[in-house]
């Protein structure tokens, strides 16, 4: 009944044409929550997934005001103008609660968005983090079946967003500030076991001395944490997205990255990986959107749940049951 009412070929082949308005109706039918549009966005994702995973997938983070927006618009500029085709989308979980996204506007892009070699959409808006990354996930395929060859996923300095977004990426990029005394904070917060590169921003005028202080920290603070990759040692670089001065170097490293990678085979090993995860993490959303959907078995398990707390049925055979509702 589904197909029939959308014609699902009709609009992977408008996709895979390269068509940006079907690209981002494609997206929309992704993002949509009726269970009709849930059906054909699958069969679409699998229809398209042989013209996938073709794109450099760079994610990108750092606090508000660090210079994300205007890092994308040089870095994306510069993409565009040596012939690659770019795509720029985001995870923003706070966007669910405050119905409005930090990454949402477009217009902080100025000059890309008039690109038409770019493509820019904000953040969906769906419910838990694992929702939002699993539809930034899916748009990012129909990107690369649309022919965007490179793919920008922007984030939000927020600890579980980034774990998502280097998740679903081949290269994870770190954005800092110079100084200011919370240089190091990425330390702190473990971000720094996710970066494969960190770029302090703002390296013009009176910053370039700064960011050249900030830099040489994370170097020696690299120094002393136990390296993600044997192949690859985390870079650390200054440049300014307002100049552009440093942008070309940085886009050097993500292709060297690639190269080293692929190589030594980590690359297929970490695309493979994030596979799986991708597979399970949708299938706990799955069945945990059963649980919450269905009143009578909410019903069921609350009782459940009254009767593990209480001591009556151990919690081993309690999700035995449950399990059995899910089926
Ligand atoms: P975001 O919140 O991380 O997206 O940060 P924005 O890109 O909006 O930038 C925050 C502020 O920093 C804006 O006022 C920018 O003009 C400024 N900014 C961004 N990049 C640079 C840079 O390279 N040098 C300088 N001096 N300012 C910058």
């Amino acid at each position: 009944k589904t197909s029939k009412t959308i014609n699902i070929a009709a609009i992977a082949d408008r996709v895979r044409s390269g068509d940006r308005a079907a690209l981002a109706r494609a997206i929309t039918l992704i993002e949509s929550r009726r269970a009709d549009h849930q059906v054909a966005a699958r069969e679409l994702v699998q229809l398209l997934l042989p013209h996938t995973g073709q794109a450099m997938r760079v994610g990108i983070t750092g606090s508000p005001g660090v210079g994300k927006s205007t890092t994308i618009d040089a870095l994306g500029h510069y993409l565009v103008e040596t012939g690659h085709k770019v795509a720029v989308l985001a995870v923003d979980p706070t966007s669910a609660r405050s119905g409005g996204s930090i990454l949402g506007d477009k217009t902080r892009m100025a000059r890309l968005s008039m690109a038409d070699a770019a493509f820019i959409r904000p953040s969906p808006a769906a419910g838990t983090l694992g929702g939002v990354a699993a539809k930034t996930r899916e748009a990012m395929l129909l990107c690369e079946a649309a022919g965007f060859d490179v793919v920008l996923v922007e984030t939000v300095g927020i600890g579980q967003s980034e774990t998502a977004v280097c998740d679903m990426t081949d290269f994870f990029l770190a954005l800092m500030l110079p100084g200011g005394g919370d240089e190091l904070q990425g330390i702190k917060k473990g971000l720094v076991e996710l970066a494969d590169m960190i770029a302090i921003n703002k390296a013009d005028g009176d910053y370039i001395k700064r960011a050249n202080l900030t830099a040489a920290e994370y170097r020696g603070a690299l120094h002393i944490l136990t390296p993600r990759s044997t192949e690859w040692q985390v870079p650390v670089l200054t440049y300014s997205a307002m100049t552009g001065n440093g942008i070309p170097e940085l886009w050097a490293k993500v292709v060297e990255h690639r190269g080293i990678v692929q190589r030594s085979g980590e690359f297929d090993k970490r695309r493979s990986e994030q596979q799986v995860r991708w597979m399970w993490t949708m299938l706990e959303d799955r069945w945990q959107s059963k649980l919450r959907a269905d009143p009578a078995i909410r019903t069921k398990v609350r009782a459940t749940e009254t009767a593990v707390a209480a001591g009556r049925i151990a919690p081993s055979l309690a999700a035995d049951q449950i399990a059995s509702w899910l089926v």
